[in-house]
């Protein structure tokens, strides 16, 4: 192979694909400035393509380059000056679903069983995935040695209590169980952290048959990484929680969101982000729904959960017809509580299910929006998060969304106020890490940027209630965070500020 086609092969391989023979002829009769241009866009395709593609050949290399050769024109970015068509109309939607597994429900008590094997199954994959777990050993592994060795072993923990200034933690593998204790103050401080049901790996010191005594607890975490971008300078807003419905949902405000996103308020500059949404992902709590509070009757405006649907269905109507929605539910919506939630059905949300350009999709969902993947989460789970770990507060909910993804999972905790549904599979485990992770739910905005994902708290359209007010609990409502698919910065649009 002559040398300057490695680093290409290298990036394929990288990216997950293979070249095939004719595909390798193809690229040494291309220069090379050319060809890395070409697997650049290949690869981006590729990862876009709804087929199982894994062997790029000379045939779809060149399909590639075809395509590149018909779009001069739509590839220039327009100005504002330009008249009529804003840049999101320009270009078809590249919007696909990614691991849409459909549910096995597993029965009964047995269900739960299978249910957490597969959560451990899946998690110590992920957490071997890492080159300081790659030596960890079974519980009943660590049971057999001899007191006094160092051991890793991987568990979930069952039970987490303070004696003092110590942490007891029960771990539990396939197989046996085994109590790990930490007593010096950083250990302690981690593993305070540390939610009950995750997967962890622990490092520590044997002490007595069935003790160990913590020197680290290691998360499975995402690794740092640069995140995919899109070609085209192409955004997407990431709201959630309308709960159209209620006396509180904003109506004002998401009447001048719904005006931006055509153009008709704010200065030209943010016009012209306004011009580049593709997408609108709105993470669940459309509605405020019936009876999911006990007092919620006097505080509906609408009080038909079908009704309450075709109001939502009326204000995404007025969405610019290029672009595309996105709809998960959340625990307001008329569907189970327990995750992952099925889209909202055609039952209750006709005129959503009608129209065209809105997917309605499960509680998560994970997709890809011009080669960037999001995954979307309502974020009930955060209430749980948010409440039981020392230093988090409902204030900051992108901190909790951190811990979520140290943990790899959108809702660990079984048991507390989060429903989760016994499957034999567990889908709720963040196998990959995303390049965008959105939760809603807090009604709190927030975005950060945590090793290469970026989160996003994405608010709500509805003012302060009677729940939250007992909370103290203060909402941000109105803001809509806009993600540049090819930067990754994020706008956070605030329309009570942005008039017109
Ligand atoms: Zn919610």
């Amino acid at each position: 192979m002559s040398e300057n086609l490695r680093p290409v092969l290298k990036r394929i391989i990288e990216a997950g694909y293979q070249l095939s023979a004719d595909g390798l002829e193809y690229l040494r009769t291309l220069e090379k400035g050319t060809r890395e241009e070409l697997m650049r866009r290949a690869i981006q395709r590729a990862n876009a393509s709804p087929d199982e593609l894994y062997v790029l050949d000379q045939s779809f290399l060149q399909s590639v380059v075809e395509e590149t050769r018909k779009k001069p024109e739509a590839r220039r970015p327009l100005t504002g000056k330009k008249r009529g068509r804003p840049l999101a109309s320009e270009y078809d939607a590249q919007l696909e679903v990614v691991e849409d597994h459909p549910a096995e429900p597993a029965g009964g008590v047995e269900g739960f069983v299978e249910y957490f094997r597969s959560r451990y199954k899946k998690m110590e994959g992920i957490l071997r995935e890492r080159m300081d777990v790659r030596d960890a050993v079974t519980i009943g592994r660590a049971l057999k040695m001899p007191l006094k060795s160092t051991v890793k072993v991987i568990g979930i923990v069952t039970r987490k209590r303070a004696r003092g200034h110590r942490l007891f933690i029960d771990l539990e593998d396939l197989e046996d169980s085994i109590t790990v204790m930490a007593s010096d103050e950083e250990t302690v401080r981690k593993g305070l952290s540390i939610l009950e049901d995750q997967v962890i790996c622990v490092e520590a010191l044997k002490y007595r048959q069935d003790l160990l005594i913590a020197k680290d607890f290691i998360w499975p975490d995402v690794p740092s990484k640069t995140p995919r971008r899109s070609e085209i300078p192409l955004c997407a807003a990431f709201i959630s929680d309308l709960q159209v419905g209620s006396k509180l949902f904003l109506d004002d405000l998401f009447d001048r969101f719904l005006r931006w996103m055509n153009l008709e308020v704010g200065p030209p500059e943010s016009r012209r982000l306004a011009a580049r949404v593709k997408y609108v992902i709105i993470a669940g709590d459309l509605v405020d729904g019936i009876g999911v509070y006990p007092e919620q009757m006097s505080e509906l405006a609408i009080t038909d959960i079908r009704d309450q649907y075709e109001a939502v269905a009326a204000l995404l109507s007025k969405l610019p017809d290029y672009v595309e929605i996105v709809v998960i539910p959340g625990n307001h919506d008329a569907v189970r509580k327990s995750l992952p939630q099925p889209p909202i059905s055609e039952e209750y949300a006709k005129s959503l299910h009608q129209d065209e350009r809105i997917h309605m999709l499960s509680n998560p969902s994970r997709l890809r929006l011009n080669g960037v993947e999001a995954l979307i989460c309502h974020g009930k789970a955060l209430d749980d998060v948010l409440s039981q770990t020392p230093g988090l507060d409902f204030h900051a909910p992108v901190k909790g969304m951190e811990l979520l993804l140290r943990c790899r999972h959108v809702a660990p905790i079984y048991g507390a106020t989060t429903p989760i549904a016994p499957e034999k599979e567990d889908r709720l485990v963040i196998t990959s890490a995303p390049d965008i992770f959105q939760m809603g739910h807090v009604h709190i905005y927030g975005s950060k940027r945590y090793k290469g994902v970026t989160m996003i708290a994405s608010g709500a359209w509805q003012g302060q209630t009677s729940f939250q007010k007992r909370m103290n609990l203060i909402p941000t409502p109105g803001i809509a965070p806009i993600v540049d698919l090819q930067t990754h910065q994020v706008a956070a649009l605030d329309f009570n500020r942005l008039g017109g």
